[in-house]
């Protein structure tokens, strides 16, 4: 039986039995809608624990003025429904009130590689991301947390964060799920009209364009940049916000491609603002 919490501190609790009863914990945050992709990771979180919890919140603090905060699709009861049947234990679904209550104050801010690719067209993104990350951290306990690499910046963020705080928790990253057309699932894929999700495969088409030339030998960023571009160009609606290619590991930037590489993109089709990477390592 999946048992609902909506109080930090008995979340808190209900995990601190767990682990003095030895037992391990898998954490999975979440801002709901649930897809596949979020399911690959419950499915991790369940194989690889004893006991694992999903969290569902809609976090204010990482959405900017005039972002999509209110429109973020929500459905609630078929998420509950979804984490039941994969045998999730604890659903934590917090208000915002509880997580944000009068008097607040604190924020996590991770430095440079915070500011660059989707930080640069979202000033404060992932500042409210590592914040309200550190909070279900700090709620969750000692546990392995799993994030998609489909949020390459994001879970990079997160790595660091952990990392820097010396934080009890495992930040584990998991391969992106896509439709059978390439489209990396997310649930902002609904804001897609029947066009729109006929143009949105280009994204991942031309980066795997891209990582085709770095692993056929193209060293010079500037050259995989532009095969990016060259693909999306063909495509007019696409209005691309960046194309970077980046060391996968510290997300520097490169003058020429020497070792693994992460190659990034975010754009906008209509609403629906997108965004896709591959890695890749030179030949
Ligand atoms: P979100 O609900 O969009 O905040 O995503 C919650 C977690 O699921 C994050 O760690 C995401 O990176 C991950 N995620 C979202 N979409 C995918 C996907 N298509 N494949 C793998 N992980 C994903």
């Amino acid at each position: 039986m999946m048992r609902t919490v909506t109080e930090p501190a008995r979340l808190r609790a209900l995990l601190d039995e767990e682990r003095r009863a030895g037992r391990t914990v898998g954490f999975v945050p979440t801002m709901g809608f649930l897809h596949e992709g979020h399911m690959s990771l419950v499915q991790r979180a369940c194989a690889e624990n004893d006991v694992a919890v999903v969290s569902v919140f809609v976090n204010p603090t990482q959405f900017g003025p005039g972002e999509d905060y209110e429109a973020y699709p929500r459905d609630p009861d078929r998420d509950a429904a979804m984490l039941a049947d994969a045998g999730i234990e604890l659903l934590f679904a917090p208000t915002p009130g509880a997580m944000y209550p009068e008097g607040f104050c604190t924020d996590v801010e991770v430095q440079g590689i915070s500011d660059i690719m989707c930080g640069a067209s979202r000033p404060g993104h992932f500042r409210g991301v590592a914040t309200v990350v550190a909070k279900l951290f700090g709620i969750a306990g000692p546990c392995r947390a799993y994030f998609g690499e489909k949020d390459y910046q994001q879970l990079a963020v997160i790595k660091r964060m952990a990392a820097d705080l010396d934080m009890p928790v495992e930040v584990i990253g998991c391969p992106t799920v896509r439709e059978p057309d390439g489209l990396a699932m997310s649930s902002r894929n609904v804001y897609l009209s029947a066009p729109e999700r006929a143009m949105a495969p280009a994204l991942h088409r031309s980066l795997v364009a891209a990582a085709d030339l770095v692993a056929r030998g193209e060293t010079d960023p500037a050259r995989v940049r532009g095969a990016v571009l060259a693909v999306l160009a063909a495509e007019p609606s696409w209005s691309i916000e960046y194309v970077d290619v980046r060391d996968a590991e510290t997300l520097a930037g490169v003058d020429g491609i020497d070792r693994e590489v992460v190659i990034a993109a975010a754009g906008r089709l209509g609403r629906a603002r997108l965004i896709d990477n591959v890695v890749v390592a030179p030949r």
